[in-house]
């Protein structure tokens, strides 16, 4: 076995972030009072596949990646969740990935399961036909599970509609058709939907304003950590809403200014020089200091475990709009929550991008594209209605807003679940029933 052969094996044993993104979720079940037989179920995913994948490189030497994608639950539809390039890609991040998109999905009120993948690579090493040779061959391996009624894929972290376009092009030869709702987050002139590439962020906009008018926050500023497709676009949509933008980073460091920064200057310094870092009369700080500095609106669209135990006591933000998946670990979370930080947590104000992802999925099995105007209306209704779905199971509950996520997504899985299977297994009368009924605890 070679060395990092050996380092893929030895991350396969990591669970951790799995084990933590469970800590919230059985709060809110123990709240709800959901019966533990249930809870058996959802807490164990339905299927994982890690494949290795040989690509041939450009000095024609083979080099074996490592692939995974988990479908984590489908009681709701096709599995739906996006392929993550990145070094530290494991099964453990990809299962907990999984299980976050399963209860987003019902959160955004979408008809899917939810699924996650990833490879193992840094893709800053690769050229341009290596990522695609790569691409396609991540597509070989996994075909057989996927499709559009099985298991939708779309981009994360440094993957992105060419990616989606090289994928969707190898899976419809492996098929023999041209099938586009197999992937979303595709080019728009190859069956993608208007707004998918900045819909994560609008999403997150559309509640961040409706947050900011509950919670009767005031000031406009904001800091955003991570200048990707969801960070930079949130930047562009706060700054174009009157914010001042006080601090972003991204993977090479990040920089401040007290009175804002021009953000469309910004992003053309980020074309030219590939970051932030180094942007004309800022200061410098890390990527960490970003989430300290005082701002109303603290944006964290990076990675995850960025706000933790550690940190969590010096988050200045009176609200964390979190576009990244699981940047607040569940320890951080209780205490933003007893500093009366309102947090609208990652399954809620992320949910925009796979929403879209839907609408693009609608569009492809239609046959008939809408305009930017549609799908921006369609997902302000959408997200809105998550919002005001969570806030109120939160308030009900007296707990912070991921835990009302959490108790609405159940709240409502519960319900479609008394309606399908399993009873008829069962001889013994009102035994299995009694699974989809909460505890008397439970409000
Ligand atoms: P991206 O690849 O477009 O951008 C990632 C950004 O994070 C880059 O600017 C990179 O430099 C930065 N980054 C990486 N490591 C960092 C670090 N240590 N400190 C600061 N910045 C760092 O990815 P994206 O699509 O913008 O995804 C960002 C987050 O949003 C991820 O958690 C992803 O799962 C989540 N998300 C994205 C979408 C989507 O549609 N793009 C949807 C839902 C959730």
């Amino acid at each position: 076995m070679t060395e990092s052969q050996k380092k893929e094996k030895e991350k396969e044993k990591n669970d951790d972030l799995f084990q933590s993104a469970l800590i919230p979720f059985r709060k809110a079940a123990d709240l709800l009072g959901v019966h533990e037989e249930l809870m058996n179920i959802l807490l164990e995913p339905k299927r994982m596949i890690i494949v290795s994948i040989p690509v041939t490189m450009d000095d024609c030497t083979t080099k074996v990646f490592r692939g995974y994608r988990v479908q984590y639950n489908d009681m709701l539809g096709p599995t739906k969740g996006g392929i993550r390039y990145h070094p530290d890609v494991n099964i453990g991040e990809v299962k907990a990935l999984a299980f976050w998109m399963t209860w987003k999905c019902i959160i955004a009120d979408i008809p899917y399961g939810g699924a996650k993948g990833g490879i193992s690579v840094n893709p800053k090493e690769l050229s341009k036909a290596e990522l695609e040779r790569l691409s396609r061959a991540y597509v070989q391996a996994l075909a057989p599970f996927i499709g559009p009624n099985r298991d939708i894929p779309a981009p994360d972290v440094y993957t992105n509609p060419e990616v989606m376009a090289w994928m969707t092009d190898e899976y419809q030869k492996i098929v023999g058709q041209p099938v586009f709702g197999a992937f979303t987050g595709k080019p728009v002139v190859f069956g993608g939907s208007k707004g998918r590439d900045i819909a994560t962020a609008l999403g997150g906009f559309y509640i961040t304003e409706k947050a900011v008018d509950v919670f009767g926050i005031t000031e406009k500023t904001a800091a955003i950590q991570g200048f990707g497709n969801a960070g930079m676009t949130m930047a562009h949509l706060l700054h174009e809403a009157g914010y001042s933008v006080v601090a972003v980073s991204d993977s090479k460091g990040g920089i401040y200014q007290k009175d804002g920064i021009d953000i469309p200057k910004l992003i053309e310094h980020k074309k030219k020089t590939g970051s932030v870092a180094g942007f004309p009369g800022t200061k410098k700080i890390t990527s960490r200091e970003v989430l300290e500095q005082d701002a109303a609106i603290l944006v964290p669209a990076a990675l995850e475990n960025q706000i933790t135990e550690e940190n969590a006591d010096r988050v200045k933000a009176k609200l964390v709009v979190e576009l990244a998946n699981g940047p607040t670990t569940p320890e951080a979370s209780e205490i933003l929550f007893k500093k009366g930080i309102h947090v609208l947590p990652d399954i809620l104000a992320n949910s925009g991008g796979v929403t879209v992802s839907y609408f693009e999925w609608v569009q492809n099995q239609m046959g008939y594209y809408w305009s930017e105007e549609e799908v921006r209306e369609k997902l302000k209704e959408k997200m809105l209605s998550a919002f005001d779905n969570v806030n109120n199971a939160a308030n009900l509950f007296k707990t912070d807003m991921r835990t009302g996520a959490y108790i609405h997504a159940l709240q409502k899985l519960i319900e479609v679940l008394k309606y399908k299977g399993f009873t008829a297994t069962c001889t013994i009368p009102g035994k299995m029933e009694q699974k989809w009924f909460l505890n008397s605890h439970g409000k």
